[in-house]
This record gives structure tokens, C-alpha cells and sequence, in this order.
């Protein structure tokens, strides 16, 4: 039975798409079937495996607001990797859902609705998501089982760690009672700068209080991993270089699995 992880947060360039996709990478390996979900108008997941989110025909848009099989929309990437993309028509979804209330009488459901039939056709469903809470954000909610929150440690980041925690549990008391919060990782973080540890700390004592689960895996900061992506057009988990970001995602699966690290 597919496990449904949604990659979230309100914040932007934290390496949600990057985590969703080297995870994807590292799930794939282990040999088994991923689909990824892209939500983001920007459809960076199918960048990130060199396709232009320009040129799919269909996307979840179609799946979401017209209701189009998601099998015409998915496509395979890699081995053992599937995605169903995401592009600019993501953009109009709130407004064109929001303003067909007849039409689309629970808008919060619309992902669950189209998408729990393909849930078991994958042993690892994983969301990338837009950088804020609006309705894409809330459809994830609905349907996802876990949800993996990136934190970047900065001047004003437990503030809005603190606003998807929330969000998060409103979604399980009104909508979606099996969402649990997987855990949180920190990213792009820079072991020499002390704002960076100072804020960790800070995070870890909120996580401890709190019962979330902090990975002791870290993301690191590193220049040499956009170059990756840019010339080989798949995640770095993918392009078998043994750097210590690419062992950090290994470690980070080890982790959520359960398996210790
Ligand atoms: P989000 O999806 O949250 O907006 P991305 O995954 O797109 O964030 O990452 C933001 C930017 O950071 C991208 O340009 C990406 O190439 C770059 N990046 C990814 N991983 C790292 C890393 N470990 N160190 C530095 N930059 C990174
Ligand atoms: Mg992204």
C-alpha cells in the first residue's frame, strides 16, 4: 500500500522540489515504484529530470479541475519513477475553483477525490508543493499521509515552521484525521555560521517540547549540487556521485524509514 509523503512549507527555496525529487531518486534505487506529484505552478520536479513542464499536454490541473484520468497525465521519468507534472495552469487553479463553488462543492477534496485510486499502484508517493498555505496546499493536506517539513534555518524561520504546524493540525481535526507530521529536516545549512546552529538549537528544543520528530540528518549548503542538475537533468541522489549531499539523502531515507542512522 503507497505511503503518501507531502514535501511542505510556506517558505520557498528551502529544497522542497530538491528533496522530493532526491528522495524519489533514493526510493527508486532501493527498487521501488515512486511517483512524485508535482503542485507547483513552476514545475520544477520535471525540471529537475530535464523535461520542460511546458511541453506536457495534460497535467494534475486537467486531473484536479476537469477531472481527467491521472494515468493520461503520468508519465515516467526513470526507473521506477513516475510523475504527474505540474505547470503555469496550476497558477489559475484556486481562482478557478473557488469561483465554481456549485461546481466544486469541497474544494479541499478535489486531490484526494481524483488521486486514492492510484494510491496502490506506488509502494512511495511524494508532493511537491507551491510555497504557501492556499487551496493547492490544503488539497495536499486531504490526501496526504505524512507530511516532511524543510526547515531552513533563519532570523524569522520558527515563526513559519510554527504557521504549517498549525495548519497541519487543523487540516487532521477537520479533514483528514490519518495526517501526521513526519518530521522535520533542516536544510542548506552551513555548520560554521552560528546564527545557523544558534536557530537549530532553538528548533530542536520547540520539536522536543512539542513531540515532532527532528531528523538528526541535515541538508547541507553546497555550490557543487546545482551544477548536477543543470547538466546531467536528473536529481544528484541519481547521478552516482558520491558527495556528502547525496550521502545526506541517504541518510535522511534511513531515518524516516525508521531504520536509524
Ligand atoms: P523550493 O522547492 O523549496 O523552492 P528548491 O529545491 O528549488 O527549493 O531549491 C532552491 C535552490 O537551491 C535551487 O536553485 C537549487 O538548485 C538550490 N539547491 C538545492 N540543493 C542545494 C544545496 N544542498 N546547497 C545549495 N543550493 C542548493
Ligand atoms: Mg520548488
Amino acid at each position: 500500500m503507497g505511503k503518501v509523503i507531502a514535501v511542505s512549507t510556506n517558505k520557498g527555496g528551502v529544497l522542497k522540489t530538491s528533496i522530493t525529487t532526491n528522495l524519489a531518486g533514493v526510493y527508486a534505487l532501493q527498487g521501488k515504484k515512486v511517483l512524485i506529484i508535482d503542485t507547483d505552478n513552476q514545475g520544477n520536479a520535471a525540471l529537475s529530470f530535464g523535461k520542460n513542464p511546458d511541453n506536457f499536454n495534460t497535467t494534475i490541473y486537467d486531473v484536479l479541475v476537469d477531472g481527467i484520468p491521472p494515468e493520461y497525465s503520468i508519465q515516467n521519468v526513470y526507473e521506477n519513477i513516475d510523475i504527474l507534472p505540474a505547470n503555469d495552469d496550476m497558477a489559475f487553479f484556486e481562482f478557478d475553483v473557488l469561483t465554481k463553488v456549485e461546481q466544486y462543492p469541497q474544494p479541499f477534496m478535489l486531490m484526494t477525490k481524483r488521486l486514492d485510486k492510484i494510491v496502490s499502484d506506488y509502494d512511495v508517493i511524494l508532493i511537491d508543493t507551491p510555497p504557501n498555505l492556499g487551496l493547492t496546499q490544503g488539497n495536499v493536506l486531504c490526501f496526504a499521509d505524512e507530511v516532511l517539513i524543510p526547515f531552513q534555518p533563519e532570523n524569522y524561520s520558527m515563526r513559519s515552521l510554527v504557521k504549517i504546524l498549525n495548519a497541519i493540525d487543523e487540516f487532521r481535526e477537520r479533514y483528514n484525521p490519518s495526517l501526521s507530521v513526519l518530521g522535520i529536516v533542516a536544510t542548506l545549512v552551513d555548520k560554521r555560521t552560528h546564527l545557523h546552529s544558534q536557530v537549530l538549537q532553538e528548533c530542536r528544543a520547540y520539536c522536543m517540547n512539542n513531540q515532532i520528530t527532528m531528523f538528526d540528518t541535515i541538508i547541507p549548503r553546497t555550490v557543487r549540487f546545482a551544477a548536477s542538475v543543470a547538466y546531467e537533468g536528473l536529481p544528484a541522489t541519481l547521478t552516482d556521485k558520491n558527495n556528502p549531499l547525496v550521502t545526506s539523502y541517504f541518510e535522511l531515507v534511513k531515518e524516516m524509514d525508521g531504520d536509524g542512522s
